[in-house]
């Protein structure tokens, strides 16, 4: 399967890490949109989040698990938001499931 993201968590692409277990790869995005802006994303190929299932949440869990975890590793101790596109309305160009993290500054727009 031709993915991005697992290119990126093979090292077949370069990326700038942040964080990084045996279930989860954070880096930091190519086109950032805040002070801080990385990418959590499971080591295992997930579409989206609309494809969480039994199957596959505890590899969702593990990067829930890290979100706080590169939170501090990127010292966004004034907070941040997390954020996962889906699907064509939710504007996902990546199909390979991620969370934004963003922070490191107040945040405009808040759509929730
Ligand atoms: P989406 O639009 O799917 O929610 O988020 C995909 C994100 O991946 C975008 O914010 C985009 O800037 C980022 N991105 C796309 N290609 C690359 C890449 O090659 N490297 C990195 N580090 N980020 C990328
Ligand atoms: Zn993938």
């Amino acid at each position: 399967m031709d993915c991005l993201f697992c290119s990126i968590i093979k090292g077949d692409i370069p990326s700038s890490k942040v964080y990084e277990d045996d279930y989860v790869y954070a880096f930091k995005d190519i086109n950032p949109n805040a002070k801080v802006h990385v990418l959590v994303v499971p080591k295992t190929h997930i579409d989206s989040a609309d494809c969480i299932e039994e199957s596959n949440i505890e590899a969702v869990s593990k990067v829930m698990l890290a979100i706080p975890k590169v939170a501090s590793v990127c010292g966004l101790s004034d907070g941040y938001r997390v954020i996962t596109n889906v699907g064509e309305n939710g504007g996902q160009t990546v199909k390979h499931i991620h969370f934004h993290i963003l922070g490191g500054e107040k945040l405009p727009v808040k759509l929730a």
